[in-house]
């Protein structure tokens, strides 16, 4: 075997390694998994220590050890079960036992009395002394083995595909390694390579690798370089384009401007103007606006899309919910009604004429403005002229379908809003395809929020003093958020906190909202409170996002202990939007967790959200960054936002050599980690 050429190289589909048939190959897909390469990038996930061997007197139970040993006997135990036991003895003279169920003949007629096994398994005491259960195992006495020289890596697995294998697979790839190109080859002369990195994370000789290692840091940096260069490729290729120059125009907007009962704000006007001179541009607008809850997006969207729309341009605005939708309907539609201009709205619930109405509207251009959730991708929404798209609370939102959207129209503008403020060296990578521009302000006259931090015993009290706060006139919103990620306990819960509200409240009008209901009846329910009609709404964490109603100036949020602190931000983001005095009670079920106790302590302390995010971003786990591992968005394999954080100025120099130097490593580089089904690594 040695020295001969393996016949497979790492572009090759797995199914061309030894051992790995079409049915592993589809197992391992499911993993992300297609070419030997990405075999190479696919790391453990943790490690043991098998390089000492245990005397078998020195063992304990509830050890994890590796033992070598004498073969003494094996014997087959009678009973319902099958069952082997082989006895090992080893030079401290002590005895273990190992047991097999289902064990393959082919197996068990290599174990001779006198033959030397090594193995490797947890300890527990049995009947006849300490045994190991279905250890792993190796003849010793064989010429091809040897004790391991490094730690043995696990893989996360999927059914049917043994640790054994998969080392023996990455082994294998491993050999491979003088084939890989290494993209950023001769640019990090003070860094690890690309090959002995992913060894040393696959093989570690020493300790276990964390991610403070250089080997690590390496990978990640060629990770979040990847991604940096997807959405730069974006960005280019947006500026490539080139639209038919409409001029924006103004005059719709003074219209509303003129109408509205307050003066937009100083930080509005100017992310409006900012926004308003990229559509005079032949290049399509890519920009990304951040303000948080509270700050007026919904004005600043409606101002810019009046000047789109008077240029003759169809807009399209798309949000998370069709709660949102809705709203986001209704407000634009009483601003913009006495305008003359029609305002649609299409959701997935919608019955079929009502759909085709819309449909038909659009396509002739008698709805101008169309908001929606999803179902504003469908393929049989045809626009007239669609020439902006707008997208509401982006965090929820992937790139995937900003892509698809973007591909209705003839190339138009964009603007997506998210209220989840990031630092700026993280935008930049983040949101390298987009402009950043940030409502730094919020509307005067807002009111501080007083929040509480109620323990969930002291509901009555607190339901009493709901009571006064009713009688003085003032609306509440009481949330339950998601339980255990279950749709179905958060309703229950929802339910349960109706039924005993209306108890307690007589003579209150208390309504429940939440997820499962049809959208004309969440309308109906969200008019209802909106008028005030309703008192009190009960509602899941459906009312999260840019739900408005200003005279609604108190909100209890149950469980406040389980949410993350963007989503008690968010929520809390209901109230204080209105003129009277606002108050927030996070009530919380004992005991608190540290972190718990810490993020209930945070919002307690602060209302500004970008504080509140650094925050979260501190406090989160690896690779658990706000609103990126919530909406499911482009997650990382192996480097994490806040931890690598350090890397990221690294990224913009090394992505301009790159672009200019070497545009068959950037190839590599969106391939290799973002993979062809991204539709990044597509021709650009
Ligand atoms: P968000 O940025 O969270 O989407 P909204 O657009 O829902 O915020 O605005 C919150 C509230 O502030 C709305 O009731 C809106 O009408 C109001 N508002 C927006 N701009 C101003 C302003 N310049 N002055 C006073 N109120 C404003
Ligand atoms: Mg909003």
């Amino acid at each position: 075997m040695a020295g001969a050429k393996p016949s497979y190289h790492l572009a090759d589909p797995l199914t061309s390694l030894p051992g790995v048939g079409p049915a592993l190959a589809q197992r391992m897909q499911g993993l992300g998994l297609e070419k030997i390469e990405d075999l190479l990038f696919y790391l453990p996930i943790r490690f043991q220590d098998r390089r000492q061997l245990f005397p078998i007197a020195s063992l304990r139970p509830g050890m994890e050890a590796a033992v070598l040993g004498e073969i003494i006997a094996l014997q087959r135990q009678q009973g319902r079960r099958e069952q082997w036991l082989l006895q090992l003895r080893d030079a401290s003279a002590a005895r273990l036992t190992l047991r097999f169920f289902h064990l393959a003949p082919s197996q068990r007629q290599q174990w001779h009395a006198g033959r030397r096994l090594w193995c490797f398994g947890e300890l527990r005491s049995g009947l006849h002394g300490l045994e190991m259960v279905h250890p792993e195992w190796q003849l010793a006495d064989r010429a091809d083995f040897h004790l391991p020289t490094h730690l043995t890596p696990f893989y996360a697995s999927t059914e049917g595909l043994h640790q054994q294998q998969w080392r023996r697979f990455i082994a294998l790839a491993l050999a491979l390694l003088p084939e890989l190109a290494d993209p950023l080859q001769g640019l990090l002369p003070d860094w690890p390579n690309l090959a002995s990195s992913i060894r040393h994370l696959h093989q570690a000789a020493g300790a276990a690798p964390t991610p403070q290692d250089r080997e690590w840091q390496r990978l990640a940096l060629d990770e979040l370089l990847a991604h940096h260069l997807a959405l730069r490729r974006e960005r280019a290729r947006a500026a490539k384009q080139s639209l038919a120059v409409a001029i924006p125009d103004p005059r719709l907007w003074e219209q509303l401007r003129a109408r509205l009962p307050f003066t937009p704000t100083a930080a509005q006007e100017r992310v409006i103007a900012e926004a308003v001179a990229d559509l005079a541009r032949s290049q399509p607008m890519r920009r990304l606006l951040q303000g948080d809850v509270g700050s007026g997006k919904t004005l600043v969207a409606a101002a810019i899309l009046l000047h789109a729309v008077a240029a003759g341009m169809q807009v399209a605005i798309m949000a998370p919910t069709e709660i949102l939708a809705a709203q986001l309907q209704d407000r634009l539609s009483t601003w913009f009604a006495p305008l003359g201009l029609r305002v649609g709205l299409l959701l997935g619930s919608q019955g079929a004429r009502q759909r085709r109405e819309t449909l038909a509207a659009v396509q002739t251009n008698d709805i101008q403005v169309l908001c929606g959730t999803q179902a504003l991708f469908q393929d049989e929404v045809t626009f007239f002229r669609l020439g902006l798209v707008i997208i509401d609370e982006q965090h929820r939102f992937g790139v995937d379908q900003r892509r698809r959207l973007l591909e209705k129209g003839a190339l138009p503008h964009l603007l997506v809003m998210t209220a989840t403020p990031i630092p700026r060296t993280l935008a930049m990578t983040l949101h390298a395809d987009l402009d950043l521009s940030s409502i730094d302000a919020l509307p005067p006259g807002r009111q501080a929020i007083e929040t509480l931090v109620l323990a969930d015993s002291r509901r009555e009290e607190l339901i009493r003093r709901l009571h006064r706060l009713l009688a003085e006139g003032r609306q509440i919103y009481w949330v339950c958020p998601l339980i255990e990620e279950s749709e179905v306990l958060e309703l229950q819960a929802a339910e349960a906190s109706y039924a005993e509200l209306q108890q307690a409240l007589p003579g209150v009008a208390i309504g429940l909202l939440h997820g499962r209901q049809r959208s004309e009846e969440k309308s109906q329910i969200m008019e209802a409170f909106r008028s005030g009609a309703l008192r009190l709404l009960v509602a899941t964490t459906v009312i999260e996002v840019g739900v408005d109603v200003p005279n609604a100036s108190v909100m209890v949020i149950e469980h406040a202990e389980r949410l993350g602190l963007a989503q008690l931000h968010q929520l809390r983001g209901r109230v204080g939007r209105g003129t009277a005095a606002s108050m927030c009670i996070l009530l919380y079920r004992a005991p608190l967790s540290a972190k718990a106790r810490e993020r209930l302590r945070i919002m307690r302390a602060s209302q500004d959200g970008f504080v509140i995010a650094r925050k979260d971003l501190e406090m989160r786990g690896p690779g658990e960054f706000l609103g990126i591992r919530q909406s499911g968005e482009r997650q990382l394999r192996i480097a994490d936002f806040l931890r690598d954080e350090a890397l990221l100025a690294l990224l913009p120099r090394l992505a301009e050599t790159l672009e200019r130097d070497n545009p068959v490593a950037v190839e590599v580089l969106i391939r290799r980690w973002l993979g062809a089904a991204s539709g990044y690594a597509s021709i650009g």
